[in-house]
């Protein structure tokens, strides 16, 4: 057996790890790169392997950095299926349509710059026609239920387990059986946190001679998960008495749905007043409708809620926005408000529209509820928190930094070092062959390696692109 990582490998993006079992090669995760535009565009076009020769695919969630890239994989010709839970599945089918959608706009506008200049036109990576043709290769399986994959003759065993991180989010236990001999695979995907809003807790994998953990936040810890309401409630206080607007970078799938549940639940301790709160973005809306498709995935807390009738999903004064002109229609909003919008690491989508509108105003506030990785708009305006007036480009120009930087990193989706070690401690270290560490920035990695090296753990790697092991 051999692993050769191809993505998410010192870095935190286009997760896809390589399986060969008998000679049949199995994906986890089929994740797209974001970040340095060029780079991530040469890495998404070209896979490490050739699509053609995949068995299937197996993907932890529905985020576009582990399953954003499934449409080029279609259009270079994979047949195989993809193996998921339902959840996950659903949300893929509003995801990767938006995803195809976002990049077939954006060629469209490059490509008129190019026509002027009389240069030949790019192409989209892939197309809307092409992440509808994918779904039909989805298959959905429950969580905690084992199953074999088809056309391997009952050699690999596949359960989904919890992993608390999104809707549908599931760690991946694999069980093999080659040439007479048996060895369990782990991978955690993205690992979530306990008391997140919502969604139940991560359950354990189970012990394994193989794991292959994330490892985001393996250098930092966060304020526990509890106190996102009391972070939240102090930022909407600051904002609400400097008469400003709160602007939210925030992922569609996951972070939104957890916001507008903890706003409800402030709004109803009373808290908070009650005050205009906008959701600008037609993914969210159509994610928070398959959320409720879900009931399966919610904690017990969430489960109690609905039983009495409260909408977590959305209070009087929350206005979810489609349309395009009703989201122009909010520059012009005056007063006090929340405009909780789209891309999460402020990339593409309305929120640099927003951003672009009300990041020069010092009475604003502009929140940050999610990860930004290097190279983004988001980890450039989170690194100009403490010098206002610093300089950031949106749309090609500049604008000046002066409205305030607010950081709740009790919204983090991800487990912190702690909670990565509680977590891994729970494994039998004398059964863990290997450890890789992925999904990770390297000085995160190296500062959770040290530690975990500290706490007696062994033959940790830190894979990098291209990297094979044999098993
Ligand atoms: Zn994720």
């Amino acid at each position: 057996m051999k692993i050769q990582f191809c993505g998410a490998a010192q870095t935190v993006t286009g997760s896809q790890h390589l399986l060969e079992i008998n000679g049949k090669k199995i994906l986890l995760d089929c994740g797209m790169f974001q970040g340095k535009r060029e780079e991530s565009y040469k890495m998404n076009r070209h896979f490490l392997f050739d699509p053609k020769d995949l068995h299937c695919v197996i993907l932890s969630h529905a985020h576009i950095d582990h399953a954003g890239n499934l449409p080029t994989l279609y259009a270079k010709g994979f047949t195989g299926s993809i193996y998921s839970t339902s959840a996950t599945r659903d949300l893929c089918s509003i995801m990767l349509q938006d995803s195809a959608f976002i990049q077939e706009r954006d060629i469209e506008f490059v490509n008129k710059r190019r026509a002027k200049k009389h240069e030949p036109p790019f192409y989209p990576l892939y197309t809307i026609d092409d992440a509808r043709a994918v779904l039909e290769d989805f298959k959905a399986f429950p969580y905690n239920k084992k199953f074999f994959i088809d056309g391997l003759d009952n050699k690999v065993a596949v359960t989904f387990i919890e992993a608390g991180h999104i809707l549908g989010s599931a760690q991946v236990l694999l069980e093999i059986e080659e040439n007479g001999k048996k060895i369990t695979l782990g991978f955690t995907g993205d690992l979530g946190r306990y008391h997140l809003p919502i969604l139940k807790d991560p359950d354990f994998l189970g012990n394994v001679d193989i794991l292959l953990t994330e490892s985001t936040y393996g250098g930092r810890t966060h304020h526990n998960a509890e106190l996102i309401e009391n972070e939240l409630e102090s930022a909407i206080k600051e904002a609400l008495e400097g008469g400003g607007k709160i602007i939210v970078p925030s992922f569609s799938v996951g972070r939104t749905q957890e916001l507008i549940y903890a706003l409800t639940e402030l709004q109803n301790a009373g808290k908070i007043p009650e005050f205009p709160i906008f959701v600008d973005s037609p993914l969210t809306v159509n994610a928070t409708d398959i959320f409720k498709l879900h009931p399966e995935c919610f904690d017990v807390e969430t489960v109690t809620y609905l039983a009495k009738g409260v909408n977590v999903f959305g209070l009087n004064n929350v206005k979810y926005i489609k349309d395009v002109e009703d989201s122009k229609k909010l520059n012009e909003f005056k007063g006090t408000c929340m405009i909780i919008s789209a891309s999460g690491m402020c990339e593409a989508g309305r929120i640099l529209h927003h951003l672009a509108n009300n990041i020069q105003n010092g009475r604003n506030v502009i929140m940050i509820i999610g990860y930004m990785a290097e190279n983004t708009l988001g980890k450039r305006i989170i690194e100009a928190k403490d010098t206002p007036g610093t300089k950031v480009k949106i749309f090609g120009e500049e604008y000046k930094v002066n409205a305030k930087i607010r950081i709740l990193n009790a919204f983090s989706a991800h487990a912190d070092q702690n909670e990565l070690i509680d977590y891994l401690n729970k494994f039998d270290k004398k059964r863990l062959q290997k450890l890789f560490l992925v999904h990770g920035e390297p000085e995160q990695q190296g500062i959770f390696e040290k530690t975990l090296r500290e706490k007696g753990f062994k033959n940790i790697f830190i894979p990098k692109r291209g990297d094979v092991f044999k098993i």
